[in-house]
């Protein structure tokens, strides 16, 4: 394939923080970005060459995209899988990953049951129509138990826990629509692998940890501190999930790592996902480089970690919607090796992700205990003012 200039044109579903980081990690490929999104000046719009205003299901939005780049991919499960088919069949720009595995994806339900059926090991789990139904699953699986609304979910919200049958009426009413219920895993830590299908070829990166809070990740440290078999399970696990995946791409998968070293699927993201946002600084190639590369169907590139490395989210605490700056930056900044990420969203809310911070490990802080620490330390001296 050849490069001129412009390069080709790569559209995107999206334009939130990894829209942002797909169209910085476009620039050195020759690849130009257009981002489609219904929140005008989204925080990709500074660094791609146009943004589309439209929501993630607006056709018409979608079909402008289409027809000016030359490759279609998504950065939100939220994009409508059935508008991106009409639009590749329109337009003949190809869709990466395919419509049909991110409609499998949305629905949290029948994602779980074309991966079991595959043989990737998941949590046992049920389908929750009716109260009756989810009681009936509940004496099957036991307490405490996860509620989960099917479709929509993100950062925990629409995950309700249940510890108990007194629990079990709330916890119904709380979710909207149809809903499943699974076994709450005990698990020892959380893992992620961001795994990715070119063009004939496919390649998984290292092995990272996820620390969550109130369901949302705050922290990742990569080599996992989980053993080398732990590790390799789950890079097995990752290939089995991506055998079920169609469509080139990068692919976050989301894992539990049980006391007795069992890896079992959580969830998988068909896009570059918050656990690989330290690749950026950490690998040979990002997972932001590697997903242009896939989906414009380039040759894939290294995904080796450089040196051990962490990385902190930057959530916003503030009461409200609202606009907010962030203080403590050039303190941040003056410490060795860190990387800032700075979304530019321009309101904040309680949890919302801001930013992120990345520290690759100098030669004597490579233990992952330490630089977690070190890191989670840095993030925290970053704080907001309303
Ligand atoms: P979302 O799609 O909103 O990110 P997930 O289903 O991935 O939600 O859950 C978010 C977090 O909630 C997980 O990272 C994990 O910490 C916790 N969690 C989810 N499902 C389970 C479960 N079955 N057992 C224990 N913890 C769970």
């Amino acid at each position: 394939m050849s490069l001129g200039s412009p390069g080709p044109t790569l559209g995107v579903v999206g334009g939130g923080q990894l829209g942002r980081m797909l169209g910085e990690a476009a620039g050195p490929l020759g690849v130009e970005v257009v981002v489609s999104d219904p929140t005008p000046d989204c925080p990709a719009a500074p660094v791609v060459r146009d943004q589309v205003v439209g929501d993630f299901d607006d056709e018409a939005a979608i079909r402008d995209l289409g027809e000016r780049a030359d490759y279609l991919t998504f950065e939100i499960e939220l994009a409508d899988p059935d508008a991106l088919e009409r639009v590749a069949d329109a337009t003949g720009t190809p869709v990466h990953p395919a419509p049909d595995t991110l409609r499998v994806i949305q629905d949290k339900l029948v994602q779980k049951r074309r991966l079991g059926e595959a043989g990737v090991p998941v949590p046992a789990f049920r389908a929750v129509d009716t109260e009756a139904e989810f009681r009936e699953a509940l004496a099957e699986l036991g307490y405490p138990a996860m509620l989960k609304a099917r479709e929509g979910g993100y950062d925990g919200r629409g995950n309700v826990p249940v510890e108990s049958p007194d629990d079990v009426t709330e916890a119904f009413a709380a979710i909207d629509g149809p809903a499943m219920v699974e076994e709450f895993v005990d698990f020892e830590r959380e893992l992620a692998v961001m795994g990715c299908l070119g063009d004939d070829e496919q390649e998984t990166f290292p092995v990272t940890e996820t620390v969550h809070r109130e369901e949302i990740l705050r922290e990742t440290v990569s080599p996992a501190r989980a053993s080398p078999a732990v590790r390799e399970r789950a890079r097995e696990v990752t290939r089995d999930v991506l055998a079920v995946m169609e469509g080139r791409g990068v692919y976050g998968v989301e894992l539990f790592e049980r006391a007795d070293g069992a890896v079992l699927l959580n969830e998988v993201a068909p896009r570059p996902h918050n656990s690989g946002h330290w690749t950026i600084e950490g690998c040979h190639t990002s997972q932001f480089e590697q997903h242009v590369r896939a989906v414009t169907g380039r040759p894939l590139g290294a995904t080796e970690r450089r040196v051990p490395t962490a990385s902190a989210n930057i959530l916003c605490d503030v009461t409200g919607r609202q606009k907010v700056t962030l203080q403590g930056v050039d303190d941040a900044l003056a410490r060795d090796r860190l990387a800032l990420h700075w979304y530019g969203k321009r309101e904040g809310y309680r949890l919302r992700k801001m930013g992120h911070i990345t520290r690759p490990a100098a030669d004597d802080g490579r233990d992952p205990t330490t630089l977690l620490e070190a890191t989670r330390a840095a993030r925290d001296g970053l704080t907001f003012q309303e």
